[in-house]
């Protein structure tokens, strides 16, 4: 029997494992701003690695889980790069007493699919793989809990870039579609912050010594928003504003938090060039402005690489009858930008699939978790073949 079927032979026998782990790291509260349940779940999964004989080290932070990087194998040849992440946005509380239940065919619960789910095809595909004896190519695994938050805590942007050059490919296991599109190309995405400073007055009393942060806000605003260009894919949107105290008082300050996603990485240079201009232009004299950028997601750059994966991947779908994937340009970032960055071909939403992530509607579908795992395990012990020159220059 060949390498593939046997692989896929483990994963038939162990669907109820593989669900029993699903459920135990979505009953794992490993929200945005939960250190403690993001390091009990890091430290599930370093347990998991070790056993399948990575060496796994760790980049500890502050205010998240630490992130862990586990190698097995000569890292000095091209390796296979398999990504996650392990934080989610919505708390396990919210699911009073079943933080996990499948009905009809269907699983629910926080991070079910964004991206636990991802994390049991990752596991999984290893264990198989540790099963029958396959080890033709080092691999290398990156975990963060902090990608919810756009890495706000930490600095893992950087340590993917350096960790994932050289790799021969790399897989991340986010969120899946149910269209079943793998994505090749993401935007990237970016919030500013801006604060316009004013001057109060009594509207009855004293009307004409004031200056309004609100309407000095709204002007800002308009041409903010007016940098929107579908056929440039920049997005503007002023997601928050808030100022004044009460209505006769002219408003002192006010506070928008404006979001952009765009398509190409060089256009941030541009926009924020714009946004800076918009907002050192004064329209209500005596108003003073402040705006800053605060944390994103880069562009994930569309490369032949991307695609190329993505052409094995179909072919792998067709031969194996699996459904077949396209290649999706998604609007959210992820951490497959950085891999890109690296020079890494590289997919993305390689995790189970489903829909409604970051709500508390969020569900995967069950059947995509076995085979998410069998698809990846027929790409991997095909892929010294198939795949790239880097391989069978080195
Ligand atoms: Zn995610």
């Amino acid at each position: 029997m060949d390498k593939k079927t046997l692989a896929f032979q483990y994963v038939d026998m162990h669907k109820k494992e593989m669900i029993q782990l699903w459920e135990k790291m979505v009953c794992i509260d490993s929200s945005m701003g939960n250190k403690i349940g993001q390091t009990v779940i890091g430290q599930l999964c370093q347990t998991m690695l070790q056993k399948n004989g990575f060496v796994v080290k760790k980049i500890p932070y502050t205010k998240c889980g630490s992130a862990i990087i586990a190698e097995r194998g000569n890292m000095k040849n091209p390796f296979i790069l398999l990504m996650g992440h392990m934080d989610t946005v919505l708390t396990t509380y919210l699911y009073e007493g079943t933080p996990f239940t499948i009905c009809e065919g269907k699983a629910y619960g926080s991070g079910v699919l964004d991206m636990k789910g991802g994390l049991v095809v990752l596991f999984f595909l290893i264990q198989a793989l540790s099963a029958i004896g396959w080890d033709e190519i080092p691999m290398k695994i990156i975990l963060d809990a902090d990608e919810e938050s756009n890495h706000l805590y930490s600095n893992v942007h950087d340590v993917i870039i350096k960790e994932a050059a050289g790799a021969l490919c790399a897989f991340n296991f986010e969120t899946g579609f149910t269209d079943h599109g793998l994505v090749v190309q993401r935007n990237g995405c970016r919030n500013f912050s801006i604060e316009v400073y004013g001057r109060s007055c009594h509207m009855g009393n004293d009307p004409e010594n004031g200056c309004s942060a609100v309407i000095e806000m709204a002007h800002k605003i308009i041409e903010i928003e007016k940098l929107t260009d579908p056929s440039k894919h920049w997005w503007l949107n002023t997601g928050v504003i808030s100022g004044g105290t009460v209505a006769n008082s002219k408003p002192a300050y006010c506070k928008a938090i404006i979001n952009l996603h765009y398509a190409k990485q060089e256009d941030l240079i541009s926009v924020r060039k714009s946004v800076n201009t918009i907002c050192n232009t004064v329209w209500i004299s005596g108003t003073r402005t402040v705006w800053k950028e605060d944390v994103g997601y880069d562009v994930m750059k569309r490369t032949d690489g991307n695609i190329q994966l993505l052409r094995m991947a179909k072919r792998i779908a067709q031969e194996n009858g699996f459904p077949i994937p396209y290649g999706k340009h998604c609007g959210g970032g992820s951490d497959a930008a950085y891999a890109v960055m690296a020079n890494v071909p590289t997919l993305c939403a390689m995790g189970v699939e489903g829909a409604r992530n970051h709500t508390n509607e969020e569900w995967a579908d069950v059947n995509s978790l076995f085979i998410r795992t069998k698809q990846i395990i027929a790409m991997i012990v095909r892929l010294k073949g198939e795949f790239g020159t880097k391989y069978e220059n080195s």
